[in-house]
């Protein structure tokens, strides 16, 4: 059998009572500091009756109020530190996916938490020091490429930093310094495949062996796409910039949902509407609780991320409770003639119909009605040389949206490479309704 392979492994195999004993007493802590240090979060508490001395351990979690992304602009830039700017050595700001761009702080304790977790993912898809590791994810104030550059060193992968775009570079240094871990978006992996194809150039061609994919939605089927085009087998990883960046959770080999790293982030799902903390195995959304960070330690932040927690044994050994793909964020939901809309919907179709992940949804209102259409690209090799041909195969994609959905699209094909490609997060939904 092959060994098992862990980064920390006392900690990612530890018993389930264990880590939950570790979880209160590092809640009880991180309570006190919270309430001492950051006046915002105190107020609420105020608000709410808790004090400190309410929270003996993690089963009095619930008696703490929530934070959401709207606290986080009320505070900006400032309002939520917890510790001297003077005792912080960096900062970081989300890619403003929803418009509102939020700014982390970092002390070096905090820097070197997300860094392990980052590595924790890297071996767990195979890393090691024989290998290495292309970032693919960009660099700067975005999460992605400092967190995986941080974990591919504490690894010891020969670490390859460079950046997301320039795909012709990245193709050419994969090959020439032999790159066996690729990190970057899934869409922009993907464009990296389709890249290769168009120079002719399959799987045996690269060195690649596994891949390390996150920082937005992507579906099952868009997996099995990337792994065949590259030849890789392809991991999930998940995080926040509120939280620290990617490496908050990660699939092991089993690749049934990612661990989160629960020494450090403590997870709950609530019911989105009422704030209602529901059991394990139930939808809703995931809110964390930052347990050491030390600068911009978040107490039960609403993540809007919408997904399921388990803890059934997992295969890998970790003992970590695993959360499911998110199927998208409560805010990237879109609401079309009544009906939710989600733009993981539209890729499972596309990619079961043998179409690629290249398509925008344009929605609008005409007459008080929404107007809901779907560009999508022909494949290269699709021939089709009368109109009546392309209107057939437009009419036959509506109808399996239609079927996924419930309602029914406009499908539109459009020409192979004419839907701008994304270097870091797609931009999949142009919602016009909202400018109005
Ligand atoms: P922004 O909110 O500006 O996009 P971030 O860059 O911090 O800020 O992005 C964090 C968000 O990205 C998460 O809340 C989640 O919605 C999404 N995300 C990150 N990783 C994944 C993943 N593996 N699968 C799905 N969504 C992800
Ligand atoms: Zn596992």
């Amino acid at each position: 059998m092959e060994e098992r392979r862990y980064y920390q492994k006392e900690i990612e195999t530890m018993p389930v009572e264990e880590l939950k004993k570790l979880q209160s007493e590092k809640l009880v802590k991180q309570v006190r500091h919270v309430y001492d240090n950051v006046p915002y979060y105190r107020a609420l508490m105020e608000e709410k009756g808790v004090t400190p001395d309410d929270i003996r351990g993690i089963e009095d979690l619930h008696k703490l109020p929530f934070l959401t992304k709207a606290d986080l602009r009320d505070a900006y830039p400032y309002g939520l530190l917890a510790k001297p700017l003077s005792e912080c050595v960096r900062i970081q700001s989300t890619s403003g996916t929803t418009g509102r761009r939020v700014v982390a702080f970092y002390t070096q304790h905090d820097v070197d938490l997300w860094e392990d977790c980052c590595a924790r993912a890297i071996v767990a898809a195979g890393g090691t020091n024989e290998d290495v590791c292309q970032v693919a994810y960009g660099y700067g104030l975005f999460t992605g490429g400092p967190g995986l550059n941080g974990g591919s060193h504490r690894v010891g992968c020969l670490t390859l930093p460079m950046s997301s775009g320039n795909t012709e570079r990245q193709i050419q240094f994969m090959t020439d310094l032999s790159a066996t871990i690729l990190c970057c978006t899934p869409s922009y992996a993907a464009y990296i495949g389709e890249t290769l194809k168009e120079k002719g150039m399959g799987p045996d061609d690269i060195p690649l062996k596994a891949g390390i994919f996150g920082a937005e939605p992507w579906t099952e089927e868009m997996r099995h796409n990337i792994e065949e085009t590259l030849g890789i087998k392809a991991y999930d990883i998940y995080g926040l910039t509120e939280t620290s960046g990617p490496g908050v959770s990660f699939e092991c080999a089993e690749q049934t949902g990612m661990h989160i790293n629960e020494d450090h982030f403590l997870a709950e799902i609530i019911d989105p509407d009422t704030g209602e903390v529901l059991p394990e195995g139930s939808k809703g959304e995931l809110v964390f609780t930052a347990l050491d960070k030390e600068a911009f330690p978040l107490l039960r932040y609403r993540t809007r991320d919408i997904c399921v927690l388990t803890r059934k044994p997992c295969s890998c050994g970790r003992t970590h409770i695993k959360m499911s793909k998110p199927m998208g964020r409560s805010d990237d939901m879109m609401i079309i003639r009544g009906v939710n809309v989600f733009p993981s919907q539209i890729e499972t179709v596309l990619l079961n119909e043998g179409y690629q992940p290249n398509y925008q949804i344009v929605v609008d209102r005409e007459n008080n009605t929404d107007t809901f259409d779907v560009l999508v690209e022909m494949n290269p090799d699709q021939v089709i040389d009368t109109v009546r041909g392309v209107a057939a195969l437009e009419k036959s994609l509506a109808n399996a949206m239609k079927t996924m959905l419930g309602i029914n699209p406009s499908v539109h094909l459009v020409a192979p490479k004419s839907i701008t490609r994304s270097e870091g997060k797609a931009v999949r939904v142009i919602d016009k309704r909202k400018l109005v």
